[in-house]
């Protein structure tokens, strides 16, 4: 740790000019309503620290759960962990709650804990510059500005949808939506469908609109592993048990987590003992698929864990139905309302639905947050996409991006890892109250000494086993998974480690004085 003093002759709130004065002052200003802004304004309120805003873009709250609306969308990790420890939930009426669930889950947590009077709806981020000379942040939104002690980027991995780049696609005369922007106005009944990409979304969402379109098609680049799902309805007595003994829910979330968590051996450990998971995974689709020409093309070619591992009970029969067509041939162009195939064939759709992910190693944030410098987050980086602990970033004073650059999990739930960020952010503030801290910076050397040992560990593991997937960057980094037992990510953020950053105290620093938020 290095502490210096902040350099005085900053200017102050005498010599503000009055148009900045007229833009409210706060300690905090959150960016995103999913798990991540939500858990972290309940933990500030619980510190008694209400001097926040939470700027989101949408109209409601949920982040992931209120954007992605498609049928069937469903969690793939089961409620009773993939929801806060902080607030359990009894009344789960699935194993594996579907999207309304969720979204409706976190919309009563967010009504419990009050936290809608902190939140501008329908703002928009636009840029986030951090001023050196006044030491803050200032934030620009669609619908109005801020100026911020700390920015806290909780604007998600997956939130910002992929589409691809189709030569002629501008030419397409139907109707064209990511499954992320589901267009529940337009009606698919009896209609010629595209759906293209296999991945987390398109398995679910295809076989609940299998039945209703006329013809489809279902474009496959890479076969994915599909293991049988174990979802189900809960039952009253297990929901009256969960309500009237809160600790025998806290014993199924942690059996869960257990469970999951010995995934890690062979997702990151040794990738051999996913050949037991294999073995199952192919049963299950010698089970499902009769035709022996279909089933060698749904047959992945890569090690299970490699690209995100699916579960699906309703995936291959939705693809044996005589109206859906799995095609693996390449698309080369669309023009009108035909898709042209790499072998010269062609498709006539009506419309075409992109499961092609979210923009993942490229985040949009990393390009309008400015740190010291006028540097964005992304300027600020030598080889791809990183921060120190997925939060902090070097050349970005006083900056958290929660899960950001190598939290990602492939074997367990998203919130843990969103818990143990929001103990780093809690420990952080903590340490600036105790020790007068006005500015944190992540020190180059800690966050290069950092990186370097997250990549060489992920060499071993299944994701690098050679697959392409949206865990890797342009370059084949992979910027996107933590590549250890989440529980050793956990003992690294459970406090704020101040040998790691430059530390500025607040001796010349004078904060404007706080406008109310709400
Ligand atoms: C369909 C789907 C299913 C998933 N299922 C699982 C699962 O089963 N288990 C699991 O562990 N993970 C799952 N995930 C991953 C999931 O994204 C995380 O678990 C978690 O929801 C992320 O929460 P978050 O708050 O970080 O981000 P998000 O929920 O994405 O919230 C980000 C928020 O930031 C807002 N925002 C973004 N940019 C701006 C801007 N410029 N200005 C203002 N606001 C902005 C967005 O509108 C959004 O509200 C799933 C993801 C998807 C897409």
């Amino acid at each position: 740790m290095s502490v210096v003093e902040a350099p005085a002759g900053r200017p102050t709130l005498e010599n503000e000019t009055e148009a900045e004065a007229d833009v409210p002052h706060v300690r905090i200003a959150i960016v995103g309503t999913g798990f991540a802004g939500l858990g972290l304004a309940i933990r500030l309120k619980e510190q008694g620290i209400e001097d926040f805003v939470l700027i989101e873009r949408a109209d409601d709250v949920g982040g992931t759960w209120q954007a992605n609306t498609y049928p069937g969308c469903q969690c793939d990790v089961p409620s009773h962990l993939y929801s806060f420890s902080f607030a359990p939930n009894p009344g789960w009426t699935r194993t594996y709650s579907r999207q309304p669930e969720i979204w409706q889950y976190l919309r009563d947590v967010a009504a419990e804990h009050d936290l809608r009077p902190h939140i501008r709806f329908g703002h928009e981020l636009t840029e986030a510059a951090w001023d050196d000379e006044r030491g803050r942040w200032s934030v620009e939104t669609s619908r109005g500005d801020w100026t911020a002690q700390l920015l806290v980027d909780a604007t998600g991995p997956l939130s910002h949808p992929s589409v691809p780049r189709i030569r002629g696609m501008g030419s397409f005369k139907g109707t064209m939506f990511h499954s992320a922007e589901w267009n529940h106005d337009h009606d698919l009944a009896g209609e010629r469908v595209a759906v293209i990409g296999t991945g987390a979304s398109a398995i679910q969402l295809v076989p609940q609109i299998a039945g209703r379109v006329g013809r489809m098609h279902v474009f496959q680049r890479t076969a994915p592993w599909i293991l049988p799902h174990s979802d189900r309805p809960t039952t009253r007595v297990e929901r009256l048990l969960y309500r009237k003994l809160p600790l025998v829910q806290k014993v199924v979330r942690s059996t869960v987590y257990w469970t999951r968590e010995s995934y890690a051996l062979g997702f990151i450990k040794h990738p051999k003992f996913m050949t037991g998971a294999e073995k199952i995974a192919a049963l299950h689709l010698r089970r499902q698929v009769s035709d022996p020409g279909l089933r060698a093309r749904l047959k992945p070619k890569f090690r299970l864990g490699c690209k995100r591992v699916l579960l699906s009970n309703t995936w291959y029969p939705a693809l044996t139905r005589p109206n859906v067509e799995l095609v693996t041939e390449a698309i080369a162009a669309i023009r009108g309302n035909t898709i042209h195939l790499a072998d010269g064939t062609q498709r006539e759709v009506d419309t075409i639905i992109f499961g092609t992910g979210f923009h993942v190693t490229d985040p949009p944030s990393a390009q309008i947050v400015r740190g010291r410098d006028g540097r964005t987050f992304a300027e600020c980086m030598h080889s791809g996409i990183q921060a120190y602990l997925g939060a902090t970033v070097e050349g970005l004073p006083n900056y958290f991006k929660l899960i950001g650059p190598n939290t990602g999990l492939g074997h367990n739930s998203m919130v843990y890892m969103i818990e143990s960020h929001l103990n780093y952010v809690m420990d952080a503030l903590r340490v600036m109250d105790e020790q007068g801290i006005a500015e944190f910076e992540v020190r180059p050397d800690a966050m290069a000494a950092y990186n370097a040992q997250i990549q060489s560990k992920l060499p071993g593991t299944v994701f690098m086993s050679g697959c392409a997937s949206w865990y890797l960057d342009a370059e084949g980094r992979n910027v996107t998974l933590w590549p250890d037992f989440t529980f050793r990510f956990r003992h690294r953020t459970r406090r704020f480690d101040t040998r790691a950053y430059t530390l500025r105290r607040a001796a010349d620093v004078r904060a404007p004085a706080p406008a109310p938020v709400a």
